[in-house]
């Protein structure tokens, strides 16, 4: 790939790290990754990836920008307030870097949606708020064969993680078999969330999707990165494979998307 001036000059300080360079950078620039919400996770998801050149990211959120979501959604500003999330994306990533391309989705994703829709990219980041959802991309995912780079962030709490089952990873199920009963795991809404946390996690989310493309680096599939803000530090968690895992496992009995179909629609996406 020939790189025009103006590019070599941006992407000056990733072409130098050796393992990125030209070679690298093309690589992001053909890529293309889809991140699920448009809010506190995808905020520096999409902001990251935009201005690494990443050069397609697909957004989805059916939601429009509120007041209440500019403590951590850095993707939004006051002005852009009753706009779609999705198109104030596209603002924002239009104003970094010109020269990537935001596909917007302004829908929720449903198990008649996500397999077209996921299997349209190669990379997904999870930047969801709520169960049904996180499972549902889990499964279409397994069910595609394509990585999915996960974070979750609750009050001062964030955690991590890379799933490739098709590389014989453990799947989001191996970790939660299945969604936790309604209402009985507070949501950020309910709980609160500090935005420099949600920022933390994003942004972490955001490496690991590089380092994905880029096939370099120590990946975060089958460990959990758990994160506690408030005591200041991390640690990590191993994560096997379950053969009895009911999607990824020796016996799956989930083989489809057909158990989502039913499913109560997710609560916003806002992270
Ligand atoms: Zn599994």
């Amino acid at each position: 790939m020939d790189f025009t001036e103006e590019q070599i000059h941006r992407y000056a300080r990733h072409i130098l790290l050796p393992e990125v360079g030209g070679t690298g950078q093309a690589r992001l620039l053909g890529a293309r990754v889809l991140v699920v919400g448009a809010g506190g996770l995808g905020s520096p998801l999409v902001l990251y990836l935009a201005a690494a050149g990443v050069g397609t990211i697909g957004v989805i959120d059916a939601d429009v920008v509120d007041l209440s979501n500019l403590q951590r959604q850095i993707l939004h500003t006051t002005e852009r307030i009753g706009m779609t999330k999705v198109d104030s994306a596209a603002a924002a990533v239009a104003a970094i870097n010109p020269g990537v391309r935001l596909e917007t989705h302004t829908e929720r994703l449903t198990a008649a949606n996500a397999l077209e829709l996921i299997g349209a990219y190669d990379l997904v980041a999870d930047g969801s708020d709520n169960f049904p959802t996180r499972f549902l991309i889990n499964d279409a995912c397994h069910l595609l064969g394509k990585t999915l780079v996960s974070a979750a962030v609750l009050r001062f709490d964030g955690q991590l993680s890379t799933f490739r089952t098709h590389q014989g990873g453990p799947c989001y199920r191996c970790l939660y078999p299945e969604p936790p009963p309604e209402g009985s795991v507070p949501t950020c809404a309910e709980a609160g969330v500090l935005g420099a946390v949600v920022g933390t996690m994003g942004s972490l989310q955001a490496t690991e999707v590089i380092k994905e493309l880029l096939g370099i680096g120590r990946s975060m599939a089958g460990r959990l990165l758990i994160c506690d803000a408030l005591a200041g530090g991390f640690r990590e968690v191993r994560l096997k494979p379950d053969p009895a895992c009911p999607l990824c496992g020796t016996q799956p009995t989930i083989t489809d998307l057909s158990l989502h179909a039913d499913q109560a629609e997710g609560s916003v996406c806002a992270g």
